[in-house]
Order: C-alpha cells, then sequence, then structure tokens
C-alpha cells in the first residue's frame, strides 16, 4: 500500500552476498553501491517547494481546539473540517479539474480508505447475494486487487483485468486516470449494463497531465498524497453525487475509524489554501505558482530520463500525446508521477534492475508482464540522479560471461 510508499537510499551493509559483475569491459564491485528504493511512489521531490514557502504555511493548534469527535453535525460527512471542506471547493474551482457542486464532499484517511468506503457503499446498495467484481484494465493500480484478496470481503472480490471481463450481472470498475503505474488517460472498457464506476483521479492534477475538462462522474476520488505531495497527512476526499451512497461511505468511515483526524484536515486545509493562493495571477502574493514549479520539476526529470535511455536498447520509455490544458493555457505533454519502464523482449526488468540495487515494482504486480516495472518518478533530486547516473550504465544483462 501506498501508506509505506518511500525512495530511499540504503547504504549496503550485507556486502558478501553482492557479486563482482563485469560490465562495459570493467569490473564493478557492486557491493559499495547504494540501494535505490524507487518501488513505493512517496511524493518527497516537492520538498524544496514547501521549504521555501517556510512559515506562511505552518499551523498551529492549540490544546483546547478538535477535542470533539464533531466536526460540523450538520452535514452528511459529520467529521469534515469546515475549512477544509471550503478549500477542497477552491482548489477544484481554481484547477477546473472536478466539479464539486452536486457532490457531497467525504473526507478520508488517504484515497485508500475511500476506495474500501466506496465499494462498501456502492456493494451494500446493489444488495447481491454474492461479492460483487471489482475490474480495472491491466496495468492497473497494484493495490485495487491486494486490498480486495487481503480484505475477502462477503461483498465485493477481484475480479482482474477490465479488458477480459465479460460476466453477466452487476460490477464495479475502477477508472484511474491518469493510470497508476503507466500514465495513460483513461475511460471505462467494460461495457456491460449494470456496471457502476469509481474514477480515482489521484493524479489528475496539472504538474502531471493537461486538465482537459472538469471531470463530473458519480464517485471520484483525489488525495493529498500526489497532489500536494504530503502523503503522511493521510488525508483524501471523495467527491460522490448519490446522497444514499455517500452516507454509506460515511458511515464506512464512522465505524472503521470514527472520523478523521482534524489536526491533519487542518493541516491539510492550508496546504491546500496556499496552493490555491499561489495559482492567482494577479494578487499580491510572493508564492510561485505550486502547480507550474512542480510541473516543470516533472518536466524536467522526465527529459533527463529519456536522455538517460536514448542511445540504450535494452530500455524503451513512453511517449504521450500532446494535450492542451486548460489550467496552464498551454498544450502540454502528460509527466506521469511514475515511469513504465519496458526492457528488451523476455527480460526481466525487475530482476535485471534489482541486480544493480535499483529497486521497482515489477510489471506483474499490475497485471502485466515481467518486461516492464514501474519506477517511481517522485524521489528526492539526489536519489532520482544517482538512479539515472546507474540506469545508463546497464547495457546489457549478465549471463555467466556473455552479454544478452
Ligand atoms: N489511488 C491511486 C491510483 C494511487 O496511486 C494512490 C497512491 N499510491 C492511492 C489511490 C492512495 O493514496 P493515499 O491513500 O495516499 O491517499
Amino acid at each position: 500500500m501506498c501508506g509505506t510508499e518511500q525512495a530511499v537510499v540504503i547504504k549496503s551493509s550485507n556486502t558478501s552476498s553482492v557479486a563482482e559483475e563485469k560490465e562495459n569491459g570493467s569490473v564493478k564491485n557492486h557491493s559499495f553501491e547504494e540501494i535505490i528504493n524507487l518501488d513505493h511512489g512517496d511524493p518527497t521531490m516537492y520538498e524544496s517547494y514547501w521549504k521555501n514557502v517556510g512559515s506562511k504555511c505552518t499551523v498551529t493548534i492549540p490544546a483546547y481546539q478538535s477535542l470533539s469527535y464533531f466536526a460540523n453535525a450538520k452535514n452528511l460527512c459529520w467529521f469534515l473540517e469546515p475549512t477544509l471542506e471550503e478549500e477542497i471547493k477552491m482548489l477544484h474551482n481554481v484547477v477546473g479539474n472536478a466539479i464539486v457542486q452536486d457532490h457531497y464532499i467525504v473526507v478520508g484517511t488517504g484515497s485508500s480508505q475511500l476506495i474500501q468506503a466506496a465499494l462498501y457503499a456502492l456493494c451494500d446498495s446493489l444488495n447481491e447475494p454474492n461479492p460483487i467484481s471489482v475490474v480495472s484494465a491491466a496495468p492497473y493500480y497494484s493495490s485495487y486487487p491486494e486490498v480486495m484478496d487481503f480484505l475477502r470481503s462477503r461483498l465485493f472480490k477481484w475480479g482482474g483485468d477490465a479488458r477480459s471481463f465479460d460476466e453477466d450481472g452487476p460490477y464495479i470498475e475502477m477508472v484511474t486516470s491518469p493510470n497508476n503505474p503507466d500514465g495513460v488517460i483513461r475511460v471505462p472498457v467494460v461495457k456491460g449494463a449494470k456496471g457502476v464506476l469509481v474514477h480515482d483521479f489521484a493524479y489528475y492534477w496539472p504538474q502531471y497531465t493537461a486538465i482537459t475538462s472538469p471531470a463530473d462522474h458519480d464517485i471520484m476520488l483525489f488525495t493529498v498524497s500526489k497532489c500536494t505531495g504530503h502523503a503522511g497527512s493521510r488525508i483524501g476526499w471523495a467527491l460522490v453525487r448519490d446522497e444514499n451512497v455517500a452516507k454509506k461511505m460515511v458511515k464506512f468511515i464512522e465505524l472503521n475509524t470514527i472520523g478523521v483526524s482534524k489536526e491533519a484536515q487542518l493541516r491539510a486545509a492550508k496546504i491546500l489554501e496556499v496552493i490555491s493562493t499561489s495559482c492567482q495571477r494577479f494578487k499580491p502574493h510572493d508564492l510561485k505558482n505550486f502547480f507550474e514549479y512542480t510541473h516543470n520539476l516533472m518536466a524536467e526529470r522526465w527529459k533527463k530520463l529519456r536522455d538517460s535511455v536514448k542511445s540504450n536498447k535494452l530500455f524503451y520509455v513512453p511517449k504521450f500525446p500532446l494535450q492542451y490544458c486548460h489550467f496552464t493555457r498551454d498544450f502540454t505533454e502528460t509527466y506521469p508521477a511514475f515511469a513504465w519502464l519496458k526492457c528488451k523482449e523476455g527480460i526481466d526488468c525487475e530482476k535485471l534492475l534489482r541486480g544493480h540495487k535499483i529497486l521497482t515494482r515489477s510489471g506483474r504486480r499490475f497485471g502485466s508482464d515481467q518486461e516492464y516495472v514501474r519506477i517511481s518518478m517522485l524521489a528526492r533530486d539526489a536519489e532520482f540522479d544517482l538512479f539515472l547516473q546507474r540506469l545508463s550504465t546497464i547495457h546489457g544483462v549478465s549471463n555467466g560471461n556473455s552479454e544478452l
């Protein structure tokens, strides 16, 4: 799960298990190299922006504040802090990525909790005798099957790749756009009459992709983790059209964690406020536009990645079309939070990179092939640069004395 997602550089302590390897004609001793962990998508790369913001985003909470379980007893989502609700609405209006009118806002402990809450609410409403299949087109976010297999619920079960799903009856399709792991813009693929959709918009923000229109679906999930980089605050929100579904999601969270931390909500509200302010063109403030800044960081990283594999016949990095972004008022490529790297046919890419002390997530975990790996693009500069440096030295797979 992403709660543990991180990208760290660890000094190798176990030197005896690491063999010397012949590479590019020279003998290289990997035992002195650091492990680069890009398996998880920990969004630490925005740290530089927040350091510059300094105390303008600091939240102080006195001990007498936030004692009650309740934030607003009159609200359908009674544990949602009013300031967070306000800032969520404001940010969507500023960015133009989702319609908030005619939707209830349900806050969750990360969107991870909201995925489960949505599945519970939808399946409970459908009231079927057997668990309802939940599908998503491969490559799909690896947590979907992991969560469902782990829970073994009587309400829902993992139904696999949406493209090969052909059962009659109700189903739920997770539509992740831009998609984790491959960054592709997605629409539903199953054409069944009794389908219900959950749109996971964790990455539908201007630093990753063009904002082509405000999304307006029945259930849309967002998270500060990938929007602002504050994954540690564990705040996500759902925009839900149907009142009964929203009420059931609230009930799920009530029984699961009796609401969501107020401290985290207040901090998230402040962070969203600062981001919205930073986007105002004609207001006196000394904040750099957050999305412009992070978009430039992403573009720079993707350029560096492409450059580092340009003359390398082993790796393939996907390309994305230019699209007009209504937020930046310009054409832009997609710069996904993950690189979906493909190796030459027949190569287990995760294993190859692990041999060079680069930890990534195998394509198999996403319902795809061993030739693919998902690599976090969100690590700190030093880790990312070290990764590129090492990647550019890999030109073949060692197999005894020969190179494949
Ligand atoms: N959905 C997608 C597609 C994700 O990539 C993630 C984070 N990796 C989540 C949901 C969960 O995010 P969080 O629980 O941190 O809000």
